[in-house]
């Protein structure tokens, strides 16, 4: 639910706090460009809801929203009780890095996010010298607030006998990368008792497209509260995705980023499309929903030759950033035991991060003329 607040109303703030936090949710203020603020009651706010009459009767209430869709908490339309339609504000989901940086995701704020880095940190060394690239990247083009790291260490695998990642031996390598750069990191989880003992270290929580349905797991990041990227299942549909999305929201935790990496269609070994990408999915969930989209170049392509120009596709698409996968050097490729011919070497990947923040900066305020003039930003 989203109640409109005169701005200052403190009493009445503490009042809705008071009953939000009885009915197990959390309350976060935003503050509106007029003298109204919205209260946003986070998580399953049916109870809450049921009170709507004393709510609409408290000092500085103006309205009170209740989403109509399914997934209420990250639902970009609202409508209130005489159908009239709001239109939220996009959520800004923030990630702090140890140089005391904030990477901030969405928002509408056309400010591309690049996380990059292994697919999973084999050694020390090589993960340290991506990271520092990485780093270097990020001070070249003076975004090093726009820069973070990837690298999972539990591995989702097709076959049982493929090489599974580190587990916490690698989540060790991630945290000293960020110990070295000053980076956050985004790192899988696929196990929901695992959650705690891994999102004790890593800034933010990935849950790949085999578990965008795995509820449990869902449940357990939105209850732990860390920023997730919640990239969409394979084969699902983008209500799915959205209604993954609320799972974890309607835990507490609106932290949430999407991620778009590809259907499985017509996947050639040959290497033209691992997975097809979406990319109305992005525009689409930028419509309905408040979550910022970032974009997968690298599980789309399958083949690090056709990585850039699939990113450069997406950002048409305005995508609030992108996670990418990178190796320090050519002579390391060889070395990478998952994912390694779709990883971009840092070097080319310097030169991508260029064209987008070219684009950024030149071509997507025109697109957003255009995307405005035919309504549909
Ligand atoms: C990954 O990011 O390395 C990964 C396994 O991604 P996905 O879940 O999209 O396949
Ligand atoms: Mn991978």
């Amino acid at each position: 639910m989203i109640i409109e607040l005169e701005r200052g109303r403190q009493a009445t703030l503490d009042q809705i706090r008071d009953l939000a936090v009885r009915f197990g949710n959390r309350v976060e203020l935003s503050e509106g460009t007029g003298v109204y603020d919205t209260v946003h009651i986070i998580g399953d706010s049916r109870e809450f809801a049921s009170r709507e009459s004393y709510i609409l009767g408290l000092p500085g209430v103006r309205a009170a929203w209740q989403p109509t869709g399914g997934y209420k908490n990250i639902a970009r339309v609202v409508r209130g009780n005489e159908g009239k339609a709001l239109h939220r504000e996009r959520r800004v989901v923030e990630v702090k890095g140890l140089d005391g940086k904030a990477r901030r995701f969405g928002g509408g704020n056309g400010k591309h996010i690049f996380v990059c880095g292994p697919d999973s940190p084999q050694t020390l060394e090589q993960t340290l010298a991506t990271a520092r690239m990485a780093r270097e990247v990020g001070e070249k083009f003076g975004i090093l607030d726009r820069v973070m790291l990837r690298g999972g260490a539990f591995k989702p695998r097709t076959r049982p006998t493929d090489w599974r990642g580190l587990g916490m031996k690698g989540i060790a390598i991630m945290d000293a990368a960020r110990e070295e750069t000053g980076l956050p990191y985004v790192t899988e989880v696929m196990d929901h008792n695992l959650v705690e003992q891994i999102g004790a270290h890593a800034d933010m929580l990935q849950i790949g497209t085999r578990n965008a349905q795995n509820f449990d797991l869902l449940e357990s990041v939105g209850r732990f509260g860390k920023p997730v990227i919640l990239k969409r299942g394979f084969g699902n549909e983008a209500e799915e995705w959205f209604y993954s999305a609320e799972y974890i929201a309607n835990q507490g935790n609106l932290d949430i980023v999407l991620c778009e990496r590809g259907m499985k269609t017509l996947y050639t070994k040959g290497g033209y499309c691992r997975n097809q990408p979406d990319l109305n999915a992005c525009t689409h969930a930028r419509k309905q929903t408040i979550l910022p989209i970032i974009f997968d170049p690298s599980h789309v392509a399958g083949d690090h030759r056709i990585v850039a120009e699939n990113l450069m596709a997406a950002c048409g698409h305005l995508v609030d950033g992108s996670i990418t996968e990178t190796v320090h050097t050519e002579a390391w490729r060889r070395e990478q035991l998952c994912d390694a011919g779709q990883a971009l070497v840092m070097d080319q990947y310097s030169i991508l991060v260029e064209a987008v923040l070219e684009y950024e900066n030149h071509v997507a305020p025109r697109m957003k003329t255009i995307l405005r003039m035919l309504g549909t930003d």
